[in-house]
């Protein structure tokens, strides 16, 4: 999914992260790129323009913070505004009515909507522990509603008995009183395909949405289908009141086109994604995880969330003023530990250090766990105050007692004292450089 895009933005990044001071003319450049990017993975004219115009202001205009580099400042406006144009947040289903809930598939033929019926169906009795009726009104596409309900027994989900001739109408009126008659939480209708939008089917789909009412329309497209997705959406979306999109097909889709227009263009969030065969390949679509997914780099943009967060607090500030006298005792190590700890580890850290390789940054992550700062922190805590403040003065036998203390190890308070006495040896290096900005316009 999307591996081409965020192969290309990968590399524009990659180039923008690598410089320390950025100009507006190379945020423009950047910008262009992003723009051909977009336009090759399929997004709409239009609303790659915006896009780029959006993000390019911001960037622009940007104020770079303390420690991060302006490259990285980028990509997080980059990243909201994939956010953005893929709709924000995560749009679950409205079915919390007065039961039976009706939930309405639409689309063309073959985008897989009988498939994603039972998927649906699946997830709602699974996960949401419903009970879940399915009906099929498809009359024309010959044994679509055996096809469902071959399904339904799979997936151990009831479904509406068929009765021979019977037009659609008519199914959905027998559908909505077995619902209401048995007791169902939800009921899934799964409408007539049609090969392109047709108007007899069309009025047909409407007079079915006027009985039932449903409280959840969604259009099931075909994602491989690029901005032709898109396009039959914004039909669909003038004759039927549609709340939703799911994207099926997308785990052969290596663009993304279509799930990257779709909100800007139809007003719709895509509510689901189909992720393959099988009726368990269903995922809610989360925007958020989407971009993070393009971008590749999704730790590092809640890392410079994280990061612009802690630098506004004072233990930062007196951090920094120690830091630049070149002080540094186990009550700084502490107050560090503690900092990496509420950004995520040591790995975070390390990505967050300008010029930090990715590989690098996720051998740290991989290597030093939540676990491990928190029994540092035991260790520093089993220490007398002035143990803390002069190192030194922890002998053989004080080291047995810290172990004891903190349950760890000798060897343990040993690798502990002796990180301590590296970093208090980088931070009297560090002063002599000139301080952390001295430090930091060295590594940007
Ligand atoms: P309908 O005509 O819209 O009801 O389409 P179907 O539900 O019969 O699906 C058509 C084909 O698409 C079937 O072979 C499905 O297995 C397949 N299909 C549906 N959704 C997905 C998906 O998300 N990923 C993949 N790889 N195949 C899918």
């Amino acid at each position: 999914m999307f591996d081409s895009l965020s192969d290309r933005l990968g590399g524009v990044f990659d180039r923008l992260r690598g410089r320390g001071a950025l100009t507006e003319a190379d945020v423009r450049a950047a910008m262009r790129e992003v723009r051909v990017a977009l336009l090759e993975a399929d997004v709409a004219l239009p609303v790659a323009r915006q896009f780029v115009d959006e993000v390019t202001e911001k960037a622009v205009g940007q104020n770079v913070l303390r420690s991060i580099t302006p490259g990285q400042q980028v990509v997080k406006i980059v990243n909201d505004a994939l956010v953005a144009m893929l709709g924000s947040e995560n749009a679950g289903l409205a079915i919390d009515v007065t039961p039976p809930a009706v939930v309405m598939l639409v689309g063309l033929q073959g985008s897989g909507k009988t498939t994603t019926t039972a998927k649906l169906a699946k997830l709602l009795s699974g996960r949401d522990r419903k009970k879940v009726l399915m009906a099929s009104l498809d009359v024309n596409r010959p044994a679509a509603q055996e096809q469902l309900a071959v399904l339904g027994t799979q997936i151990e989900v009831a479904t509406l008995p068929i009765v021979a001739g019977q037009q659609p109408v008519d199914i959905a009126r027998r559908a909505l009183s077995a619902a209401k008659l048995q007791g169902f939480d939800v009921l899934m209708l799964d409408t007539a395909g049609r090969l392109h939008v047709d108007q007899a089917l069309m009025d047909e789909m409407r007079a079915v949405s006027d009985i039932a009412s449903p409280a959840e329309t969604l259009l099931v497209v075909d994602s491989l289908t690029g901005q032709d997705a898109v396009n039959v959406a914004t039909n669909f979306s003038q004759q039927v009141p549609l709340t939703g999109v799911i994207l099926t097909r997308m785990d052969g889709d290596a663009r993304g086109g279509a799930a990257l227009s779709m909100r800007a263009v139809t007003g719709k969030p895509i509510k689901f994604a189909g992720v393959g065969e099988k009726l368990d390949a269903l995922e809610p679509f989360h925007p958020g995880r989407v971009a993070g997914r393009i971008l590749g780099m999704g730790d590092v943009v809640s890392l410079v969330e994280k990061a612009a967060q802690s630098i506004e607090t004072e233990d930062a500030e007196r951090m920094a003023a120690r830091l630049e006298k070149g002080k540094f005792d186990l009550n700084d190590l502490r107050a560090q530990l503690a900092q990496m700890r509420r950004m995520g580890g040591l790995g975070a850290l390390a990505g967050m250090i300008p010029g930090m390789k990715k590989a690098q940054a996720a051998m740290a992550a991989g290597a030093v766990d939540e676990k491990i700062l928190l029994r540092m922190d035991a260790m520093i805590g089993s220490m007398t105050v002035k143990e803390r403040a002069k190192p030194e003065l922890i002998s053989a036998k004080r080291k047995i007692r810290v172990a004891k203390g903190s349950g760890t190890t000798v060897q343990d308070v040993n690798k502990l004292l002796k990180m301590h006495q590296e970093m208090a040896t980088a931070m009297k290096r560090i002063k002599k450089m000139g301080g952390m900005k001295g430090m930091m316009s060295l590594l940007g």
